[in-house]
C-alpha cells in the first residue's frame, strides 16, 4: 500500500495567502505599470516553488525566476504559461532545452552565444546580465556588451528580450557603493541601440526603499514575498507589515524527568541541577535544524521553552516546565497563543541572515499548505 499521508509530525507550513498579500502589497506599491518577476529559486527560498509561484502569479507577478536549469524545468512541468528566467549560469548544452520549454536565459559572453548557437536552432530569449559590481557574473566593460549584443542580434535565433544587473548593498543606509551600481547600469544601458524589452535591477531592498525610478521595467521580488525583510536596515523603512509565510512545527514524541546531575543528549552537554522534564522532539540537523541553534527557544502550550544538548541528527530536546502529554505541538517557528518566534530570531541565534533558515530546511520536512484560512 502506498501513501501520501505524513506519519512523522514534523512539518513546515506555507501560508499561500501571505504570499499573496506581500505580492498585492508591492504591487500596490510599485508604479503601475512596472513588472513583478516572483523569485522562486532554491525551492521558493524553501516554501516550495510551484506552490508559491502560482500564488504569487494570481496576486499580480507576471514572471518567475530561479537560479538554475534545473529549477526552470521543475517550476515549468507544472506551470506551462508564465516566463521563466534562470538568473544564475547556465550551460550552452541547456539552450536547446531551454528553447523547447520557452525557459528564458541569462547570458554573459558572446562565446556562449556563438557556441550555443550551434546545438540550438530555435527561438530562444536571453536576458543579458551586467557586472555594474557584484562581480559574480555579468559582462564588465562596454566592449564585451556591444560584441555580445551583436553576437544575439547576428545570430538570427536568438533574441534579447531583457537586460539587468543585481545590486550588492541595496539593503544598507550607505548609498556610496550602490549609487556606482547605478551609474554604471545607465552607462550600460545608453550603449543598447535598442531598448530590451524587460529592463530590470531592482532586487526585494531596491523595490521597497529606493528611488521608483530604479524599478525600470520590472522588479525581482523575493526575500519579502515570503513576509521577511532582507535587512534589519530595509525593516525600519518598509513601506507595508510584511506577512511571514513558513512556519515550523512538530510534536512531543517523549517526555521524561531526570534528576540533579543528569544530562542530556551526545557529549552529556547539559546536565540540570533540579528535577527537569525533557521532552523529545523528531527534528534535528538532518532537517536543517543545524547544530548551532541549540539554546534556542520554541513554543509549547504558548510558552517559551529552549533546545538543549547537542542537536542530533534526526531529533533534539526541549526542557519543559511541566510533564506535557506526548502528542502536544511544539512551534518553532511561527505563533501560538500570544508568542511568536521568527525567522529572524532563528538567524541571528545561528549567526546568519533570514534568507539562510528555510532554504536549508531538508525536504525530509513536508511542507503543507494552506489557503484562505
Ligand atoms: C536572489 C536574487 C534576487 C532576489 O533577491 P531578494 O533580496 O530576495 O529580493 C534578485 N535578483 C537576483 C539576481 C538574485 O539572485
Amino acid at each position: 500500500m502506498r501513501t501520501n499521508k505524513h506519519f512523522r509530525p514534523t512539518k513546515a507550513i506555507i501560508d499561500l495567502d501571505a504570499i499573496k498579500y506581500n505580492v498585492l502589497q508591492l504591487k500596490k506599491h510599485i508604479q503601475p505599470n512596472v513588472q513583478i518577476i516572483a523569485v522562486v529559486k532554491a525551492n521558493a527560498y524553501g516554501h516550495g516553488d510551484v506552490e508559491v509561484a502560482k500564488a504569487a502569479l494570481e496576486a499580480g507577478a507576471s514572471m518567475l525566476a530561479v537560479a538554475t536549469p534545473e529549477e526552470a524545468l521543475h517550476v515549468r512541468k507544472h506551470l506551462p504559461d508564465p516566463d521563466i528566467l534562470v538568473l544564475g549560469y547556465s550551460p550552452t548544452s541547456f539552450a536547446e532545452y531551454a528553447a523547447n520549454e520557452n525557459i528564458t536565459l541569462t547570458v554573459d559572453s558572446p562565446n556562449w552565444v556563438n557556441e550555443a548557437k550551434n546545438s540550438c536552432k530555435k527561438t530562444l530569449k536571453l536576458h543579458i546580465k551586467v557586472d555594474t559590481g557584484m562581480h559574480r557574473i555579468g559582462v564588465a566593460t562596454e566592449e564585451e556588451l556591444r560584441s555580445l549584443y551583436e553576437a544575439i542580434q547576428s545570430s538570427g535565433q536568438f533574441v534579447v528580450d531583457g537586460i539587468f544587473t543585481h545590486f550588492a548593498t541595496a539593503d544598507e543606509e550607505d548609498e556610496s557603493y550602490f549609487q556606482k551600481q547605478v551609474n554604471r547600469f545607465e552607462q550600460f544601458l545608453k550603449i543598447l541601440p535598442k531598448k530590451p524589452r524587460i529592463v530590470h535591477a531592482a532586487n526585494t531592498a531596491t523595490a521597497l526603499i529606493k528611488d521608483a525610478r530604479l524599478q525600470y521595467d520590472a522588479v525581482r521580488y523575493g526575500i519579502s514575498m515570503y513576509g521577511l525583510a532582507p535587512s534589519e536596515y530595509v525593516k525600519s523603512k518598509l513601506p507595508y507589515p510584511l506577512k511571514p509565510a513558513f512556519s515550523l512545527e512538530t510534536e512531543l514524541v517523549a517526555v521524561r524527568q531526570i534528576g540533579p546531575g543528569e544530562s542530556v543528549g551526545y557529549g552529556a552537554s547539559y546536565t540540570v541541577d533540579r528535577p527537569t522534564f525533557i521532552g523529545t522532539i523528531p527534528i534535528g540537523y538532518a532537517d536543517g535544524l543545524i547544530r548551532k541553534y541549540s539554546g534556542q527557544d520554541v513554543l509549547i502550550d504558548g510558552k517559551r521553552v529552549p533546545i538543549v544538548g547537542r542537536i542530533c541528527m534526526d531529533q533534539c530536546m526541549i526542557a519543559l516546565p511541566a510533564a506535557y502529554n506526548i502528542g502536544e505541538k511544539v512551534v518553532l517557528i511561527g505563533k501560538q497563543k500570544n508568542e511568536e518566534i521568527t525567522i529572524d530570531e532563528w538567524a541571528a541565534k545561528a549567526g546568519t541572515i533570514n534568507y539562510e533558515v528555510p532554504c536549508i530546511i531538508t525536504s525530509r520536512v513536508p511542507r503543507i499548505y494552506c489557503k484562505k484560512g
